[in-house]
């Protein structure tokens, strides 16, 4: 017995003029191995502003398609079940990996359908329909089950900022030995604190050119201590540690400054990882990085299995990505809600339904 659902829903596109437009849509019916999602919770990513909401940069089969709904970082519960599903089943609590790969390449074997590049690949929210919907139609092998003691705003963080950052983290290394830089703090930089915290690191300090976002990271009880961007924050990070610096930064900021801040903010030996994305960095590779013995580790979003391993970890650590959700609205209000996260002032922006709106 399928559970009920309608013929028609509301869904959200982004005309790239820093405005989001809602439309109605047919609900889609889900096709062998497909599902179809109630939406719960659906967050907004700083890469939907910067690369569709405020103007369609990359275009062509990277970019996303105009007339998709937008929303790649969904979390719902499976309504409808295609034929020939191996796993999951109607009811079932769900998080989606935002991108379905080809399943065949290299880099879908090892699950991080994030670096497919096969034309079969499709992201959620930018060439195929995201979660800024009621319903979602998604294929099975994009699902990561969500616990009971999750709720879906904890599963829509984990799709892909908290997925991002926990990638980071691990190639990394954090543990009870380090004191961890982040520069930046906005949704990304505030998980990345978080999951620090979780991993055991005996100092957080984090930074940023933004007085809310300082203030939000101090009041979240994230970073123990916040120093603003600025040409002083290095000297600053050093006299809180003994005048070595951090063992691990991350980069949150995707900016030349800050990136340059978690570099001179690390001590010898210390490692450092690029999350933010765009820009570029100008450093002094024989002081910066080659004299000190400093690695600089890129990382891009995860694989689908460390995504599942994380949320595991947040049910034992007992960790709400949740938390960092300064801001709910409902669909109808999905406009306010792109717009306040472009304003870069606040923690993550929800777009909820049902009971995650009132959480
Ligand atoms: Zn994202
Ligand atoms: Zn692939």
């Amino acid at each position: 017995m399928a559970l009920a659902t309608k013929e028609t829903m509301l869904g959200a596109l982004l005309p790239g003029n820093s405005s989001a437009e809602l439309r109605e849509f047919a609900v889609p019916e889900p096709g062998h191995g497909e599902v179809l999602i109630k939406m719960k919770a659906s967050t907004i990513c700083g890469s939907d502003i910067r690369c569709i909401y405020r103007e369609h940069l990359g275009k062509g089969p990277e970019g996303y398609q105009v007339g998709m709904i937008a929303g790649h970082e969904p979390s719902g519960q499976i309504v409808r079940a295609g034929p020939g599903l191996r796993r999951f089943a109607e009811g079932d609590r769900v998080i989606v990996y935002h991108i379905s790969g080809c399943g065949v390449c290299n880099d879908c074997r090892r699950g991080y359908m994030i670096s497919c590049t096969s034309s079969y690949r499709r992201a959620y929210g930018w060439q195929r329909d995201g979660g800024m919907a009621e319903y979602l139609l998604a294929e099975e092998k994009d699902l990561v089950a969500l616990p009971e003691e999750l709720s879906y705003t904890d599963g829509a963080q984990v799709a892909c900022g908290f997925g991002t950052v926990y990638e980071a983290i691990q190639k990394v290394g954090v543990s009870g030995d380090d004191a961890v830089l982040v520069t930046g703090l906005g949704p990304v930089g505030l998980a990345a604190l978080m999951l620090a915290k979780a991993k055991g690191a005996n100092l957080t300090i984090g930074t940023d050119a933004v007085p809310e976002r300082l203030q939000l990271a101090k009041s979240l009880g994230l970073a123990d201590v916040v120093i603003p961007a600025g040409p002083e924050a290095v000297s600053q990070i050093r006299a809180l540690t003994s005048g070595n610096g951090c063992e691990r930064a991350f980069d949150c900021s995707a900016s030349d400054k800050g990136r340059l801040t978690a570099i001179q903010g690390t001590r010898k030996w210390g490692r450092i990882a690029f999350i933010g994305e765009g820009g570029s960095c100008c450093f002094q590779p024989s002081a910066d990085i080659i004299h000190d013995q400093k690695t600089i580790y890129g990382s891009w979003v995860t694989s689908i299995w460390l995504m599942e391993e994380l949320v595991e970890r947040l049910v034992r650590w007992n960790l709400h990505p949740a938390d960092l959700v300064t801001n709910r609205f409902p669909l109808e209000k999905v406009g306010d809600a792109y717009a306040l996260m472009a304003e870069g002032r606040s923690g993550k922006v929800a777009i909820c339904f049902d009971e995650e709106l009132v959480a």
